[in-house]
């Protein structure tokens, strides 16, 4: 028999296969992103039928196929019920999980994505803070996790770490106000929103949903993250779609 690996992850989605079977991706840290089958997960008294869901962080037995792992046992440790059985949630949640499926890979250590996922969907449970704002939150710092996120702490043009007043949409980028004249595609943002933006990209993840915004700030924030999704990702989000129904 192959040899069983356990993994710590979380599931990022799983569809029916089969008369009985579940396909599973899991976003793990020792193997990055994998496909994982779990077969017989959706009969009645199949051990797996509970612990083989979207958004189950566990651990999880697993051994190696061909192109793909087949799941042995799994160990569920937070299941995010407060998410699953609120309907506006889910929808998030689907489109954060999308996200991190896009960015994972196998073999690429996606601890730190995890985390963020982690704590991510603690925050929509907990329903402290707005669902939009979580996303801006989520999507900021998921960009900046893999490396794609502008500079928000100094000026494109200048390098000065004062007065930034404008995020150019074509340069992907902070001007500050001296510079900001040569902008013409520019979102001006006040001190707030662009100190909020160099919080949500350095602060420790166990402080990331501490705050709230004022309504300014939060449209601000959405005006950078809808222009950055649209320079970051290069596919279209299926669970996107979703969220604009549901704003
Ligand atoms: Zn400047």
């Amino acid at each position: 028999m192959a040899e069983v690996t356990t993994v710590t992850g979380m599931i990022l989605s799983a569809m029916p296969v089969g008369e009985y079977d579940r396909r599973l991706v899991i976003l793990t840290k020792e193997l990055g992103k994998i496909t994982v089958f779990a077969k017989g997960a959706r009969k009645p008294n199949s051990a797996l039928i509970g612990v083989t869901r979207s958004f189950i962080f566990g651990t999880f037995d697993v051994y190696r196929g061909r192109d793909s792992y087949t799941m042995y046992k799994a160990s569920a440790r937070e299941y995010f019920e407060s998410v699953v059985n609120d309907l506006n949630a889910v929808c998030y949640a689907c489109y954060f999980a999308e996200i991190a499926d896009y960015y994972g890979r196998e073999n690429l250590d996606a601890s730190e994505m995890i985390n963020v996922l982690y704590i991510t969907l603690k925050a929509l449970g907990k329903k402290l803070i707005s669902y939009e704002l979580i996303r801006y939150i989520y999507e900021i710092r998921m960009i900046a996790v893999n490396g794609e996120c502008p500079d928000f702490f100094t000026c494109s043009r200048c390098g000065s770490e004062k007065e930034l007043s404008e995020y150019s949409f074509s340069r992907n980028g902070m001007f500050c106000r001296n510079c900001a004249g040569e902008v013409h595609d520019g979102v001006r943002l006040s001190g707030s929103a662009v100190y909020t933006l160099q919080y949500i990209v350095t602060s420790q993840l166990t402080k990331l949903y501490s705050f709230t915004v004022t309504v300014e700030v939060e449209r601000e924030l959405g005006m950078i993250v809808n222009r950055l999704e649209k320079h970051v990702f290069d596919k279209e989000f299926k669970s996107r779609e979703m969220l604009n129904l549901t704003i």
